[in-house]
């Protein structure tokens, strides 16, 4: 492994600015973990609102780290100036690599990765932070294939220390070694791994939620079995998690994950994810999943 990993240092490109093309609830995150690393990096989106969501949560985080006394109030407003929003490609010929936040659309992540090919050196690298979608489907929009792989964050981004690096058929070693680079300058721990349905985390996770739900089908408190968990020494339990990710967003990786390995992920009853999700009831985003927040 160490030698894997000198080889990446000997033969990444520059990681010195980036941009994120989204600045939803991933983009928004990415874009404050790059700037308080020193990397800069522009924050594009297509509406103002967009962006001011990004600024605002990066704000957010700012104003608690400097309440909390953990960061000068001037310090602050040098991680601010680091995240460059636009709502154009105008800079983008400046930066090494690109990291695509966009909505999970396969047409639309599509569309702006062969879009935003075109807007940046040749030698700049493109990601995208997709959850579900294959990284080889997603290379064919793009010229440069061997210049392109996943970048898979987790949420929120500035608190969990993972990111998958995911290899496409095309992707070059020195665009992996790139990618490696740029997460280890922001603070991250990145695991290199290759294009398959829920690439290596969610592989876990996704028969974890299925052991959950059928404890709660055999008529197990939802609650309870995240107290367990906890005492497990977990940092949190199943339902709270889902509560979390968002339950839109965990069934719909649930049925990519099926459909990847249908042997494996057998779905034969409607769980309680399906009762909640027709509820409406999608975890913290609408302030009630299996909790109630407000
Ligand atoms: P989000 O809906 O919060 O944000 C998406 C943003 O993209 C919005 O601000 C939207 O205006 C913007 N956008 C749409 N089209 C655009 C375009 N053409 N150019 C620039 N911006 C555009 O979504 P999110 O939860 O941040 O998810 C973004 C990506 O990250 C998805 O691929 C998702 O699967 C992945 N992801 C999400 C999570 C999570 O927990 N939310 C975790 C890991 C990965």
């Amino acid at each position: 492994l160490k030698k894997k990993a000198k080889h990446y240092e000997e033969i990444a490109l520059s990681a010195n600015k980036a941009a994120v093309l989204g600045a939803g609830i991933m983009g928004g995150g990415i874009a404050y973990q790059s700037a308080y690393k020193n990397v800069p990096i522009l924050m594009k989106d297509i509406n103002q609102e967009g962006i001011d969501l990004g600024l605002n949560e990066a704000a957010k985080l700012l104003i608690k780290r400097v309440d909390r006394k953990r960061m000068e109030p001037a310090a602050m407003a040098e991680v601010l100036n680091r995240i460059i929003p636009t709502l154009s490609y105008g800079d983008f010929k400046t930066v090494d690599v690109v990291v695509e936040a966009v909505v999970e659309n396969i047409d639309v992540k599509k569309k702006v990765l062969a879009e935003v090919e075109g807007q940046i050196k040749p030698e700049a690298v493109l990601t995208t932070n997709t959850s579900t979608i294959s990284i080889n489907k997603l290379a064919e929009a793009v010229k440069r294939p061997e210049k392109f792989c996943g970048m898979h964050f987790f949420n929120p981004v500035h608190m969990m220390p993972l990111v998958e690096v995911i290899k496409g058929e095309q992707t070059s070693e020195e665009t992996v070694a790139t990618v490696v680079a740029y997460a280890k300058a922001i603070g991250k721990t990145p695991i290199v791994v290759n294009d398959c349905p829920g690439f290596l985390v969610n592989r876990i996770l996704f028969p974890y939620f299925g052991a959950f739900s059928m404890l709660l089908r055999d008529g197990a408190d939802f609650a309870q079995v995240d107290k367990v968990m906890e005492r497990f020494g977990w940092p949190m339990g199943p339902a709270y998690l889902m509560d979390v990710v968002g339950l839109d967003t965990g069934l719909h990786a649930e049925g990519v994950m099926a459909e990847g390995f249908p042997d494996r992920m057998k779905r034969e009853f409607k769980t309680a994810l399906d009762v909640l999700y027709e509820a409406k009831r999608y975890g913290q985003k609408t302030n009630a999943g299996f909790y109630q927040y407000k």
